[in-house]
Protein backbone atom coordinates (compact mmCIF):
# COMPACT_ATOMS: atom_id res chain seq x y z
CA UNK A 1 0.00 0.00 0.00
CA UNK A 2 1.12 3.56 -0.47
CA UNK A 3 1.53 5.76 2.04
CA UNK A 4 -1.81 7.66 1.32
CA UNK A 5 -4.94 6.02 1.95
CA UNK A 6 -7.49 8.24 -0.24
CA UNK A 7 -11.14 6.59 -0.24
CA UNK A 8 -14.09 7.72 -2.03
CA UNK A 9 -17.68 7.14 -0.44
CA UNK A 10 -20.84 7.57 -3.16
CA UNK A 11 -24.54 7.20 -2.33
CA UNK A 12 -27.55 8.91 -1.87
CA UNK A 13 -28.39 11.84 -0.19
CA UNK A 14 -29.37 10.06 2.78
CA UNK A 15 -27.18 6.85 2.27
CA UNK A 16 -25.75 7.83 5.56
CA UNK A 17 -22.37 8.84 4.20
CA UNK A 18 -21.91 11.04 6.98
CA UNK A 19 -22.04 8.51 9.48
CA UNK A 20 -20.02 6.50 8.05
CA UNK A 21 -17.31 8.65 6.87
CA UNK A 22 -17.10 9.85 10.78
CA UNK A 23 -16.41 6.54 11.96
CA UNK A 24 -13.96 5.47 9.02
CA UNK A 25 -12.31 8.57 9.60
CA UNK A 26 -11.47 8.04 13.18
CA UNK A 27 -10.43 4.34 12.11
CA UNK A 28 -8.24 5.13 9.74
CA UNK A 29 -6.66 7.94 10.94
CA UNK A 30 -7.63 10.11 7.88
CA UNK A 31 -9.54 13.43 7.50
CA UNK A 32 -13.43 13.14 6.39
CA UNK A 33 -13.61 15.72 3.70
CA UNK A 34 -17.01 16.91 2.81
CA UNK A 35 -17.73 19.16 0.79
CA UNK A 36 -21.41 19.64 1.82
CA UNK A 37 -20.16 20.46 5.26
CA UNK A 38 -17.52 22.47 4.32
CA UNK A 39 -20.21 24.55 1.98
CA UNK A 40 -22.85 24.80 4.77
CA UNK A 41 -20.12 25.97 7.73
CA UNK A 42 -18.93 29.01 4.80
CA UNK A 43 -22.68 29.87 4.70
CA UNK A 44 -23.06 29.52 8.38
CA UNK A 45 -20.07 32.30 8.62
CA UNK A 46 -21.86 34.64 6.16
CA UNK A 47 -18.01 34.28 4.50
CA UNK A 48 -18.13 35.36 0.94
CA UNK A 49 -17.90 31.84 -0.29
CA UNK A 50 -21.29 31.38 1.51
CA UNK A 51 -22.94 34.57 0.14
CA UNK A 52 -21.94 32.84 -3.21
CA UNK A 53 -23.51 29.56 -2.98
CA UNK A 54 -26.60 29.40 -0.27
CA UNK A 55 -29.48 30.19 -2.87
CA UNK A 56 -27.51 27.03 -4.61
CA UNK A 57 -27.59 24.94 -1.47
CA UNK A 58 -31.19 25.68 -0.15
CA UNK A 59 -33.04 24.92 -3.80
CA UNK A 60 -30.73 21.23 -3.80
CA UNK A 61 -28.99 22.20 -6.43
CA UNK A 62 -25.31 21.77 -7.33
CA UNK A 63 -22.97 24.13 -7.03
CA UNK A 64 -20.18 24.61 -9.79
CA UNK A 65 -16.92 22.35 -10.93
CA UNK A 66 -14.58 24.82 -10.62
CA UNK A 67 -15.37 25.97 -7.09
CA UNK A 68 -15.58 22.72 -5.21
CA UNK A 69 -12.75 21.62 -7.27
CA UNK A 70 -10.60 24.45 -5.97
CA UNK A 71 -11.92 23.88 -2.17
CA UNK A 72 -10.80 20.01 -2.51
CA UNK A 73 -7.41 20.74 -3.71
CA UNK A 74 -7.37 23.61 -0.65
CA UNK A 75 -8.63 20.69 1.54
CA UNK A 76 -5.93 17.85 -0.20
CA UNK A 77 -2.84 20.91 0.73
CA UNK A 78 -3.79 20.93 4.64
CA UNK A 79 -1.25 19.14 6.93
CA UNK A 80 -3.60 16.73 8.28
CA UNK A 81 -4.62 15.02 4.78
CA UNK A 82 -0.66 14.29 4.38
CA UNK A 83 -2.06 10.54 5.05
CA UNK A 84 -4.72 10.78 2.51
CA UNK A 85 -8.59 11.21 3.26
CA UNK A 86 -11.97 10.07 3.42
CA UNK A 87 -14.25 11.88 0.49
CA UNK A 88 -17.56 12.54 1.08
CA UNK A 89 -20.32 14.45 -1.70
CA UNK A 90 -17.05 14.90 -4.02
CA UNK A 91 -16.90 13.73 -6.59
CA UNK A 92 -20.82 14.41 -7.86
CA UNK A 93 -20.22 14.35 -11.38
CA UNK A 94 -17.47 13.35 -13.94
CA UNK A 95 -15.61 16.66 -14.25
CA UNK A 96 -15.12 16.19 -10.59
CA UNK A 97 -13.82 12.76 -10.67
CA UNK A 98 -11.67 13.60 -13.34
CA UNK A 99 -10.35 16.22 -11.62
CA UNK A 100 -9.40 14.48 -8.85
CA UNK A 101 -7.74 11.66 -10.29
CA UNK A 102 -5.51 14.99 -11.79
CA UNK A 103 -4.99 16.64 -8.01
CA UNK A 104 -4.21 13.14 -7.03
CA UNK A 105 -1.96 11.86 -9.53
CA UNK A 106 -0.24 8.52 -8.89
CA UNK A 107 -1.61 8.31 -5.62
CA UNK A 108 -4.96 8.29 -6.54
CA UNK A 109 -8.34 6.92 -5.22
CA UNK A 110 -7.80 3.97 -3.68
CA UNK A 111 -11.27 2.62 -3.39
CA UNK A 112 -14.55 3.96 -4.05
CA UNK A 113 -17.47 2.95 -1.51
CA UNK A 114 -20.83 3.03 -2.97
CA UNK A 115 -23.48 3.10 -0.16
CA UNK A 116 -26.47 1.27 -1.74
CA UNK A 117 -29.73 1.98 -0.23
CA UNK A 118 -33.57 2.25 -1.96
CA UNK A 119 -34.93 6.19 -3.38
CA UNK A 120 -38.02 4.85 -0.95
CA UNK A 121 -35.48 4.43 2.41
CA UNK A 122 -33.40 8.14 2.00
CA UNK A 123 -36.51 9.75 1.17
CA UNK A 124 -38.46 8.22 4.96
CA UNK A 125 -34.58 9.14 6.02
CA UNK A 126 -34.33 12.40 4.85
CA UNK A 127 -37.53 13.78 5.73
CA UNK A 128 -37.44 12.70 9.69
CA UNK A 129 -33.71 13.63 9.58
CA UNK A 130 -32.90 16.90 11.97
CA UNK A 131 -29.47 18.52 12.66
CA UNK A 132 -28.00 20.39 15.19
CA UNK A 133 -26.53 23.68 13.44
CA UNK A 134 -23.84 23.75 15.91
CA UNK A 135 -22.24 20.29 16.51
CA UNK A 136 -23.62 18.68 13.40
CA UNK A 137 -25.13 16.05 15.32
CA UNK A 138 -27.93 13.72 13.86
CA UNK A 139 -31.52 13.49 15.27
CA UNK A 140 -34.43 11.89 14.25
CA UNK A 141 -37.78 13.97 14.39
CA UNK A 142 -38.96 11.64 16.78
CA UNK A 143 -35.67 11.98 19.51
CA UNK A 144 -36.36 14.82 22.18
CA UNK A 145 -33.73 16.58 20.83
CA UNK A 146 -35.93 17.48 17.81
CA UNK A 147 -39.12 18.26 19.93
CA UNK A 148 -37.54 20.27 22.15
CA UNK A 149 -35.29 22.16 19.23
CA UNK A 150 -32.09 21.59 21.74
CA UNK A 151 -28.93 19.46 20.78
CA UNK A 152 -28.33 17.27 24.34
CA UNK A 153 -24.64 16.98 23.14
CA UNK A 154 -23.89 21.40 22.88
CA UNK A 155 -27.27 23.41 23.69
CA UNK A 156 -27.44 24.49 20.27
CA UNK A 157 -30.36 24.83 17.63
CA UNK A 158 -32.08 20.95 16.20
CA UNK A 159 -33.59 22.26 13.27
CA UNK A 160 -34.59 20.84 9.89
CA UNK A 161 -31.95 21.45 6.75
CA UNK A 162 -33.50 23.55 4.11
CA UNK A 163 -32.46 20.65 1.35
CA UNK A 164 -34.03 17.99 3.64
CA UNK A 165 -37.85 19.13 3.07
CA UNK A 166 -39.45 17.07 0.28
CA UNK A 167 -39.70 19.47 -2.94
CA UNK A 168 -35.62 19.96 -2.15
CA UNK A 169 -35.18 16.18 -1.39
CA UNK A 170 -36.28 15.44 -4.67
CA UNK A 171 -33.92 17.78 -6.37
CA UNK A 172 -31.03 16.28 -4.48
CA UNK A 173 -32.28 12.81 -5.85
CA UNK A 174 -32.98 13.10 -9.18
CA UNK A 175 -29.38 15.34 -9.51
CA UNK A 176 -27.49 12.60 -8.16
CA UNK A 177 -29.22 10.14 -10.58
CA UNK A 178 -28.24 12.58 -13.10
CA UNK A 179 -24.98 13.46 -12.39
CA UNK A 180 -23.50 11.03 -9.87
CA UNK A 181 -24.87 7.65 -10.82
CA UNK A 182 -22.15 7.63 -14.10
CA UNK A 183 -19.22 7.91 -11.49
CA UNK A 184 -20.28 4.21 -10.67
CA UNK A 185 -19.80 2.92 -14.33
CA UNK A 186 -16.28 5.76 -13.88
CA UNK A 187 -14.94 3.79 -10.79
CA UNK A 188 -16.29 0.39 -11.98
CA UNK A 189 -14.40 0.69 -15.12
CA UNK A 190 -11.36 1.15 -13.18
CA UNK A 191 -11.63 -1.49 -10.87
CA UNK A 192 -12.08 0.54 -7.58
CA UNK A 193 -16.18 -0.02 -7.18
CA UNK A 194 -16.88 -1.89 -4.08
CA UNK A 195 -20.74 -1.97 -3.52
CA UNK A 196 -21.89 -1.98 0.10
CA UNK A 197 -25.43 -2.53 1.20
CA UNK A 198 -26.47 0.39 3.24
CA UNK A 199 -29.77 -0.37 4.21
CA UNK A 200 -28.76 -2.58 7.27
CA UNK A 201 -28.00 -1.01 10.55
CA UNK A 202 -24.97 1.58 10.78
CA UNK A 203 -22.58 -0.80 12.84
CA UNK A 204 -23.17 -3.44 10.15
CA UNK A 205 -22.22 -1.09 7.53
CA UNK A 206 -19.18 -0.01 9.15
CA UNK A 207 -18.32 -3.58 9.86
CA UNK A 208 -18.72 -4.74 6.32
CA UNK A 209 -16.81 -1.20 4.39
CA UNK A 210 -13.97 -1.88 6.55
CA UNK A 211 -14.01 -5.47 5.60
CA UNK A 212 -13.79 -4.41 1.75
CA UNK A 213 -10.90 -1.70 2.36
CA UNK A 214 -9.24 -4.65 4.14
CA UNK A 215 -9.77 -6.84 1.78
CA UNK A 216 -8.67 -4.74 -1.31
CA UNK A 217 -6.65 -2.41 -0.05
CA UNK A 218 -4.55 -2.63 3.27
CA UNK A 219 -3.88 -6.37 2.07
P1 LIG B 1 -24.37 17.14 0.88
O1 LIG B 1 -24.26 17.43 2.34
O2 LIG B 1 -23.21 16.31 0.37
O3 LIG B 1 -25.71 16.57 0.50
O4 LIG B 1 -24.22 18.55 0.11
C1 LIG B 1 -25.13 19.59 0.35
C2 LIG B 1 -25.17 20.54 -0.84
O5 LIG B 1 -23.86 21.10 -1.06
C3 LIG B 1 -25.53 19.88 -2.16
O6 LIG B 1 -26.93 19.77 -2.33
C4 LIG B 1 -24.90 20.86 -3.16
O7 LIG B 1 -25.65 22.05 -3.24
C5 LIG B 1 -23.60 21.22 -2.47
N1 LIG B 1 -22.50 20.29 -2.81
C6 LIG B 1 -21.83 19.46 -1.95
N2 LIG B 1 -20.87 18.78 -2.59
C7 LIG B 1 -20.92 19.16 -3.88
C8 LIG B 1 -20.19 18.79 -5.05
N3 LIG B 1 -19.21 17.87 -5.01
N4 LIG B 1 -20.52 19.39 -6.23
C9 LIG B 1 -21.49 20.32 -6.28
N5 LIG B 1 -22.24 20.71 -5.23
C10 LIG B 1 -21.96 20.14 -4.03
Amino acid sequence: MSARLNLVVLGKQGAGKGTQCHRLAAHYGIPHISTGDILRSAVKDNSALGREVAAVLDAGALVSDDLVIKLVEARFREADAAGGGLLDGFPRTLAQAEALERLLGEDGVKLCINLDVSTELVTERLSSRRVCQECGSIYSDTDVEAISGTCSKCGGDVIQRADDRPEAIRRRLAAYEQDTEPLITFYTSRGLLATVDGSRSPDEVTAAIQAVVAGRVLA
